[in-house]
């Protein structure tokens, strides 16, 4: 999962980058408006914290420019601004939350996970795939009801994986949406993450389309597993 943080103030961007690291997020920071419609043009975000007051404009008008153009991106709005019209309006805009500064980290990877959710389509919080149950929130996953063990880039790849549903995802993508612009990355991470993934959860897990890249089948794709409803 990778996130955009639109915020010009460099305390609270780094603030949100080490919390959302820590939970296992890829994130950039734009510090203005203008880089952030650069950043959403080039890169593929699954999320963005939006700032409204930032130096070359209103987060929120930008927003619903964004909207109007058809983008569908699960966008939460981070201000200090907590009068009643600025809360209706934020989520009128096109807002899919809006948080009020200073508020509490938990709160906001919960509503962070409930937008994703819902970006998805999904009510139930855990993910399942077959005899896998994935806790987002916990970052726990379970194998027919045993724990298995996974590194946080390792769960991050898990969660992209499965929520492409079945489609195959180019490393290119699947590297933009572990690694931020920052993160060095070297050249076979992601291939080494694949590895592990599967030595924990089968050699045919994840399948590799050469030259293309990454996918993992839905549960009724393949004859080895048990039909079921993704
Ligand atoms: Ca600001």
């Amino acid at each position: 999962m990778r996130v955009l943080v639109v915020e010009d103030d460099p305390g609270i961007a780094a603030g949100l980058l080490a919390m959302l690291k820590a939970a296992g997020y890829a994130a950039d920071v734009s510090a203005s408006l203008a880089s952030a419609s650069s950043a959403i043009a080039v890169e593929v975000f699954d999320l963005v914290l939006l700032d409204r007051g930032l130096p070359d404009g209103d987060g929120l008008q930008w927003l619903r420019q964004l909207r109007e153009r058809g983008l569908k991106l699960p966008v939460l709005i981070l201000t200090a601004r907590d009068a009643l019209p600025d809360r209706v309006a934020g989520l009128d805009e096109g807002a899919d939350d809006y948080l009020v500064k200073p508020f509490e980290p938990e709160e906001l990877l919960a509503r962070m996970r409930l937008a994703l959710r819902r970006s998805e389509g999904r009510a139930s919080p855990l993910l399942r795939h077959g005899d896998l149950e994935i806790d987002p929130a916990a970052h726990t996953v379970t194998r027919a009801g045993q724990p298995v063990n996974l590194r946080v880039k390792e769960f991050a790849l898990l969660l992209a994986l499965l929520r492409s549903g079945g489609q195959v995802l180019s490393r290119q993508r699947l590297e933009e949406t572990l690694y931020g612009f920052d993160e060095a990355l070297d050249s076979n991470a992601l291939e080494v993450h694949i590895h592990h993934l599967r030595r924990k959860l089968g050699d045919d897990f994840v399948k590799t389309v050469r030259g293309v890249g990454y996918f993992v089948p839905r549960p009724g794709d393949t004859p080895s597993s048990k039909p079921g409803r993704g």
